[in-house]
């Protein structure tokens, strides 16, 4: 098996979670193997490697376990991007879409200064109306969103796609149907 191949096997498939017919994509597995977690890790920024990057911004939940990491390795802030009332000081906050309806995030108004460059760090991406939301709610406070990383793809979902129709550079490392 190539790396690719070995990276993407670290991946659980839950079937009928959270509901029938849905096949959920677990990357605990992935998290709890040293080397795939490292070398998802290192090669979610491996196109970046080098570039000056300010902030890396992690979305609710699992985003924060791998944007931590992302932002250890190239050396930048970390931001996470959270559900409405989680954060203490204050915010600005965006609706996006979910499957069924709507929901918000926020994120501390000066997490972010005018201008930085920002990488966004997820551990999946689908329908991409998270990662959307969270583009435009850095865009809103002047970031420059140098990419938007995630360790797997739906791309029957559309997700990454939208993102690229904002002009956000998308890199993943492996697909699901
Ligand atoms: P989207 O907004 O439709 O792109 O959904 C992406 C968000 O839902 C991300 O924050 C993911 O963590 C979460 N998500 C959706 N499906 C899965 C899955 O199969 N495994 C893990 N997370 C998922």
């Amino acid at each position: 098996m190539s790396i690719a191949d070995d990276l993407k096997a670290s991946v659980r498939a839950i079937p009928d979670y959270p509901k029938p017919g849905i096949i959920f994509r677990d990357i605990t597995t992935l998290l709890g193997n040293a080397w795939a977690f490292r070398r998802a890790v290192d090669e979610l920024v491996q196109p970046w490697a080098g570039s000056k990057i300010d902030k890396v911004a992690g979305m609710e939940a699992r985003g924060f376990i791998l944007g931590g990491a992302v932002a250890h390795q190239v050396s930048a802030g970390f931001v996470p991007i959270r559900k409405k009332g989680k954060l203490p000081h204050t915010t600005v906050r965006i609706a996006y879409s979910l499957e069924y309806g709507i929901d918000e995030m926020e994120m501390h108004i000066d997490a972010v200064k005018p201008g930085e460059r920002v990488i966004l760090i997820d551990d999946l991406i689908a329908t991409g109306g998270t990662a959307e939301g969270a583009v435009k709610l850095l865009r809103q406070i002047g970031a420059e969103v140098v990419a938007a990383c995630f360790v797997v793809d739906l791309p029957e979902l559309g997700g990454a796609a939208k993102l690229r129709a904002m002009n956000v550079p998308v890199r993943t490392l492996m697909e699901f149907d």
